[in-house]
């Protein structure tokens, strides 16, 4: 069942959209070689409740962190732990927030000092998948237009398209209807509709598209080792054009000195 919002819940997920992408350009400035996705996890949660806030994913299923941090061949929803990062690796930050009763939801992966060029060209190609796929978000359209342009353009690039995780509505739950596959054909799957607030997350992998579950029951790797990115926005489905409530500007920000 899809829960259309009215403009004020919309306002408060904005709010929420907010906090979660200053949360991830926090969490960004720490990213480097010899810090701990522990100690990223510490960050991230002292954050979210110093600005009135509770994390989202913290005892969400069971899920034991503030903060899904997933290095190189880890598609999403590592738990943080001793992990050193490294120069080379790549680190998906995907960060929930709940605030005035709305979850917020957003992911970045940001690059652990120089990358190699295979791994710069997947970050950059999974992250305008993400921009246009989200422009896809316009009432009237479905849930395979946003699918397709995303898979199409990764394809494109030699990139491979997770199948078994997928983007979701978002409101008073994190996962709410529709589903948000990141491929598909255009002009199938469910009729997006203003009121509608969706987020977007590609999920792209350098080699084949296939992955497993880690031990722990949470993890998801790929099953051939390669490495593979995650970005995320929260977007409010428009008549014309859509708006991402989520941004990467504070992070952007964060890269210009
Ligand atoms: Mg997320
Ligand atoms: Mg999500």
């Amino acid at each position: 069942m899809i829960h259309y919002k009215t403009s004020e819940q919309i306002d408060i997920l904005r709010e929420n959209a907010i906090l979660v992408s200053k949360t991830l350009a926090e969490v960004g400035k720490h990213i480097a070689p010899g810090v701990t996705t522990k100690q990223l996890d510490k960050i991230a949660e002292t954050f979210i409740r110093d600005n009135g806030a509770v994390p989202g994913f913290l005892g969400y299923g069971g899920f034991p962190a503030t903060l899904c941090v997933s290095v190189n061949d880890m598609v999403v929803h590592g738990i943080p732990d001793s992990y050193v990062l490294q120069e080379g690796d790549i680190v998906s930050v995907d960060c929930g927030t709940i605030y005035k009763g709305f979850y917020g939801d957003s992911a970045y992966t940001f690059p652990v000092g120089e990358v190699d060029e295979e791994t710069k060209q997947l970050l950059k190609t999974t992250q305008e998948s993400l921009y246009i796929g989200a422009e896809k978000a316009i009432d009237g359209n479905r849930t395979g237009d946003i699918g397709h342009a995303i898979q199409s353009y990764c394809e494109a690039k030699g990139f491979s398209v997770v199948r078994e995780l997928v983007g979701h509505g978002i409101g008073k739950d994190m996962h709410e209807d529709p589903m948000i596959p990141n491929y598909g054909n255009s002009g199938s799957g469910k009729k997006l509709r203003e009121g509608m607030v969706i987020c977007i997350e590609p999920m792209i992998n350098a080699g084949a598209k296939e992955v497993y579950e880690k031990k722990d029951g949470w993890g998801i790797a790929t099953a051939d080792g390669r490495k593979s990115a995650h970005f995320e926005f929260t977007v409010a489905v428009r008549k014309g054009k859509p708006e991402i409530l989520t941004t990467f500007d504070y992070i952007n920000k964060n890269k210009e000195y």
